[in-house]
């Protein structure tokens, strides 16, 4: 018989046979209650998954919550860098995630050993990394971003500061042109914000001419330089509701579109097709979180999120420099 270990490192999740008559969200509540855990859910979770969490939002946000609450298990419904953000902000907490293979192409796309030799060929920089990457990355950084603060914290620094942003190559260039500043790019990107077709969406635009093009900064520059108004995933959902417009494309994971609807129900949000055969962006590493896998890792308390102290330590800095410098700007 295999081992839980063994089961996750073939699977990446507990696939325990559940019982089709259970009741799996009245379960989770349950399970939430005898654990006292807290179920954190990112934008691009599937809308079950969102309706059944305790808060809802983009990854840093969600992770500054779990730190706040007085719970001892944070269960991540999001991927796998997200989760390890949360057990440095919150290392004394079990952290779990439903699915250890839920990663991120844009956190792939940069592994720590080729960055820190990458670093190394400009000793004189510093390092500024988006918060979509590794522990790792994170511990070799001097600051972290999100793509809310990204601009305002490389206009906080000295003109003549030399940086290196990384890992998303389309979120620093955005930066370089809000800026000004020469950034040094790691060569960076996310599968889903790198495939939006232009062609279609102009389509789009003209059977609605009316409509707000919106778009997330990780997007090509092409399809940035198109847009109404460009905001991180929080960011555009605000903008949504504050907006007059009645109809709204948008170019970011479409699993956001679920509390833009929530949020305004009487207004008309179209996702921003693909160049391929789909009809909305769906990412496949977020995608991985199930209801029932939820389930089974809340009920078994694995797959579990663990990192080296030192990593913890290493990459807490990087992130309380963040916040101090937002909190200088009233960000
Ligand atoms: S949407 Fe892109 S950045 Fe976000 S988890 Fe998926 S691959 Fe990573």
């Amino acid at each position: 018989m295999e081992t839980y270990s063994e089961v996750l490192d073939a699977k990446g999740y507990i696939d325990e046979a559940i019982d089709p008559r259970l009741d799996l969200v009245a379960e989770i509540q349950r399970l939430k209650k005898e654990k006292n855990a807290v179920i954190l859910a990112h934008y691009y979770q599937e809308a079950e998954i969102q309706d059944i969490a305790d808060y809802i939002g983009d990854s840093l946000g969600l992770s500054q919550e779990a730190a706040k609450t007085q719970a001892d298990v944070i269960v991540f419904a999001g991927v796998h860098f997200m989760a390890e953000t949360a057990k440095i902000l919150s290392p004394q907490k079990k952290v779990l995630l439903p699915d250890l293979k839920a990663g991120c192409s844009l956190s792939d796309s940069c592994p720590p050993h080729l960055f820190a030799k990458f670093k190394e060929l400009y000793p004189d920089h510093l390092v500024i990394t988006y918060v979509n990457c590794t522990a790792e990355l994170k511990a070799l950084s001097d600051i972290v971003c999100t793509s809310s603060n990204a601009v305002q914290i490389v206009e906080s620094l000295p003109a003549d500061q030399k940086i290196i942003f990384g890992p998303d190559k389309n979120l620093g260039a955005y930066v370089k042109r809000k800026t000004g500043r020469d950034l040094v790019l790691w060569n960076g990107a996310c599968m889903v914000h790198e495939i939006f077709s232009q062609e279609k969406i102009d389509r789009i635009r003209r059977e609605y001419p009316e409509a707000k093009f919106i778009a997330h900064p990780e997007c090509e520059e092409h399809i940035l330089k198109a847009a109404d108004f460009i905001a991180s995933t929080t960011g555009l959902l605000n903008y949504t509701q504050r907006e007059s417009a009645n109809t709204f494309i948008v170019a970011t994971e479409s699993g956001i579109i679920h509390q833009m609807q929530k949020a305004s129900p009487h207004k008309t949000f179209i996702p921003a097709p693909p160049n391929n055969a789909c009809a909305c962006n769906d990412c496949p590493h977020m995608k991985l979180n199930t209801l029932e896998k939820l389930y089974n890792c809340m009920k078994f308390e694995l797959p579990e999120v663990t990192l080296p102290a030192d990593v913890i330590i290493r990459a807490q800095r990087p992130i309380e420099r963040m916040l101090e410098i937002s909190a200088k700007l009233g960000l």
